[in-house]
C-alpha cells in the first residue's frame, strides 16, 4: 500500500470519502484524485478494488486537457465514456466475484464503485443502476445489514417498476433477493410472493424454447456444428448462476414450508434438470429429473406428467451413453 498524507483540502471544494461519502481528510497517494474520511475506508477501498484501478482514475478525474479541435475534443470524450464503460464492468466483475466467494465485506467497495460510475453515465433513474443495487443488497444481507440491504432493495424496485426493459436475469435476482430479505425478517408470506412459481416461470420458459430444438437434435443424434454439443444455453456464466440461484432458492422454500402443491414444485425441480441438460451436467440433471419422478409418484400426479418427466430421464441418459470424440 502508497503512504498517505493528510489531506490539504483547497478553499472551497468539498471533497468526499470514496466509501461513506462523509468530508475527506485523506488522499491517495498513488493517483491523487481519491479522497477519503480516514485509513479504515482508504484500507478497505484498497484492498477491494482500487488497487486494481488506481491508476485508471487519473484520466476520468484530472480536469479535460486543452484540445486544438472540435474533433480532437470529440475523440477525447470518447475516450473518457470508454475508460467509463469499462470501470463499470470491471468494478461489477469484482464485486460479484467477491460475493460468490463469500467475502461480503470486501465486495462493497467495488459495487459503490460500479453504481457511482453508473449514476455518472446513465443518470439517477436508468435501469442500468439496478444491478449495482442487486450487489449491494446481497451484500449487505450477507453482512446481516437488514435495513441497508432493504433500502437498495426499494431503490432497485423502485427503478425497475419505472422501466419498460428489465431482462430476465435482473428481474429474478431482484426477486431473489427480495425473497431473502424477507426471509431473514421472517416475513414468509411475502418471501413466498417473490420466490414464486411466475420467477421460475421465466427461465422454464427461456429453457424451453432452447430444449425443444436442442432435444429434437440430439434424438435424431444431429450435430449442429459438426463436434460434440458445448454448453447450450445460450446464456453468459453470470445468468447461468443466477438461474441456478433463483431455481434452488424457491425450491428450498417450497421444501422447507409445508406443499399444498406438489406439482409446481415438480415444475420447478423440471427446470432445473432441463437448465443442467442444457449446461451439459448430466449427473445434476439426472438427480433433479430422479427427484421430480420420486414426487410425482408419491403425490400422485398425473400419468402425463409422469411421462414428461420420464422423457427428460431417457434424453438424458441418451446423453451419457454417446461417446465422447
Ligand atoms: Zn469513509
Ligand atoms: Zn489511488
Amino acid at each position: 500500500m502508497n503512504v498517505i498524507y493528510p489531506l490539504a483540502v483547497p478553499k472551497g471544494r468539498r471533497l468526499c470519502c470514496e466509501v461513506c461519502e462523509a468530508p475527506a481528510e485523506r488522499v491517495c497517494a498513488a493517483c491523487t484524485v481519491t479522497y477519503y474520511c480516514g485509513v479504515v475506508h482508504q484500507k478497505a477501498d484498497w484492498h477491494s478494488v482500487h488497487e486494481k484501478i488506481c491508476q485508471l482514475l487519473i484520466p476520468l478525474r484530472t480536469s479535460m486537457p486543452f484540445y486544438n479541435s472540435e474533433e480532437e475534443r470529440q475523440h477525447g470524450l470518447q475516450q473518457l465514456q470508454q475508460r467509463q464503460k469499462h470501470l463499470i464492468e470491471f468494478c461489477y466483475m469484482v464485486a460479484q466475484k467477491y460475493l460468490f466467494e463469500g467475502k461480503y465485506e470486501d465486495a462493497v467497495p467495488a459495487a459503490l464503485h460500479s453504481l457511482r460510475f453508473r449514476m455518472a453515465m446513465h443518470g439517477l433513474s436508468s435501469v442500468e443502476l439496478v444491478p449495482a443495487y442487486l450487489l449491494l443488497a446481497e451484500a449487505s444481507l450477507g453482512l446481516g445489514q437488514i435495513v441497508q440491504a432493504e433500502e437498495y432493495l426499494s431503490q432497485a424496485q423502485w427503478t425497475v417498476l419505472k422501466s419498460t426493459d428489465c431482462n430476465n436475469a435482473t428481474y429474478s435476482l431482484l426477486h431473489r433477493n427480495l425473497g431473502l430479505l424477507y426471509m431473514a425478517k421472517g416475513n414468509y408470506e411475502e418471501a413466498r410472493y417473490h420466490l414464486a412459481n411466475d420467477v421460475s416461470e421465466i427461465w422454464h420458459k427461456y429453457l424451453n424454447d432452447h430444449y425443444q430444438v436442442l432435444s429434437q437434435a440430439r434424438i435424431q443424434q444431429l450435430d449442429l456444428l459438426g463436434k460434440p454439443f458445448v454448453n447450450d444455453t445460450g446464456l453468459d456464466e453470470a445468468q447461468e448462476a443466477e438461474a441456478i440461484q433463483i431455481l434452488t432458492s424457491i425450491l428450498n422454500f417450497r421444501e422447507s414450508t409445508p406443499d399444498k402443491s406438489p406439482q409446481k414444485t415438480a415444475f420447478v425441480l423440471k427446470t432445473l434438470t432441463m437448465l443442467y441438460y442444457q449446461m451439459m451436467n448430466s449427473s445434476k440433471a439426472q438427480e433433479y429429473a430422479m427427484r421430480a419422478l420420486t414426487l410425482a409418484k408419491d403425490q400422485q400426479l398425473t400419468v402425463q406428467e409422469q411421462n414428461s418427466i420420464q422423457e427428460l430421464l431417457s434424453l438424458i441418459s441418451a446423453e451419457e451413453d454417446r461417446p465422447i470424440s
